[in-house]
């Protein structure tokens, strides 16, 4: 077999090169090889800049299911409104969680058997308006807003009590409330080291930063400890809650905020309005992040 005359010489060059490279190869270099080092500075910077021109672009990851979304008005419009813009939630998930404007008690916030009946108060409040000046809440205890309720409270997952507060911080007519400070339902000491948190606080936390009002958890307090009250009749929480809240002198003459996660019969935030109002408050509104309608009603199954 004869080599042409140009690929003949050059294979043998190769080889005789690659022998002669051999014993310099084994020597090894006090310094690290720079390939590797160039390699991953490259994609460092590579992963630095995706991070730039992804927050400038506005891109955002969804806390509920992870995905990417943008979180400019333009894009929010299309879920709900131009308060989308800074949203936890992306568009998908956000819409899953409606906000319920019509068809419910403007006092208690307990729905009316067709959601797009106007406001009106149900028979309870004709009877006895509730202690608290006004009431407001996103939506009814159901689908996605059960979902992240859930994890917040029973999974241990503090950090959806800052897209709860963002998404109860939406309400229109909290922005135009009076009020000097926030604060929340408290938990009993035992609960709480059970815990770790309380989850009210943490949205009321991130409520009082998106309305810039203070944040005053230590103005209420549980005076004793009361048994979960699931499967309790609205009577039997009543009498369950009596005399559960002390509040401070510090409230006195005090326009108040009240945070908790969800109303359902309206026992709990009952007894802790009064203590508000036992200590001096001047006005106490209530803000829940769902409503949980009685006998199950409003509840998609
Ligand atoms: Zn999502
Ligand atoms: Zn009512």
């Amino acid at each position: 077999m004869s080599y042409g005359p140009e690929q003949g010489p050059r294979a043998r060059c190769m080889h005789r090169e690659r022998e002669q490279q051999a014993p310099a190869q084994a020597k090894k270099s006090f310094f690290p090889r720079p390939w590797p080092l160039l390699r991953l500075c490259a994609s460092t910077a590579r992963w630095l800049g995706q991070l730039f021109v992804g927050r400038i672009r506005g891109e955002r990851r969804c806390v509920l299911c992870h995905a990417v979304f943008f979180s400019f008005p333009r894009d929010g419009a299309e879920a709900g409104g131009r308060g989308a813009a800074g949203s936890p939630f992306c568009p998908g998930c956000l819409s899953s969680m409606p906000r319920r404007e019509k068809g419910h008690c403007p006092l208690c916030g307990e729905p009316a058997a067709w959601p797009e009946l106007p406001l009106a108060p149900c028979i309870r409040c004709v009877k006895a308006a509730p202690p608290w000046d006004s009431l407001h809440f996103h939506g009814l205890y159901g689908g996605q807003l059960r979902r992240v309720l859930r994890l917040l409270k029973f999974v241990n997952m503090p950090q959806f009590g800052q897209a709860l507060g963002w998404l109860l911080s939406r309400q229109p007519e909290l922005r135009l409330l009076q009020v000097d400070l926030v604060s929340a339902i408290p938990l009993h000491e035992k609960r709480l080291a059970r815990r770790g948190y309380n989850q009210s606080l943490e949205i009321a936390r991130a409520l009082a930063r998106s309305l810039s009002l203070p944040l005053r958890p230590d103005v209420l307090r549980r005076s004793r400890y009361t048994p979960p009250q699931v499967g309790f009749n609205f009577e039997a929480r009543q009498q369950n809650m009596r005399q559960a809240f002390t509040a401070t002198a510090a409230v006195r003459g005090q326009r108040i905020l009240l945070v908790d996660d969800i109303l359902t019969t309206g026992a709990t935030m009952r007894a802790a309005v009064g203590a508000l109002h036992e200590a001096g408050a001047l006005a106490v509104h209530a803000a829940v992040v769902s409503r949980v309608a009685r006998h199950g009603r409003g509840v998609p199954v």
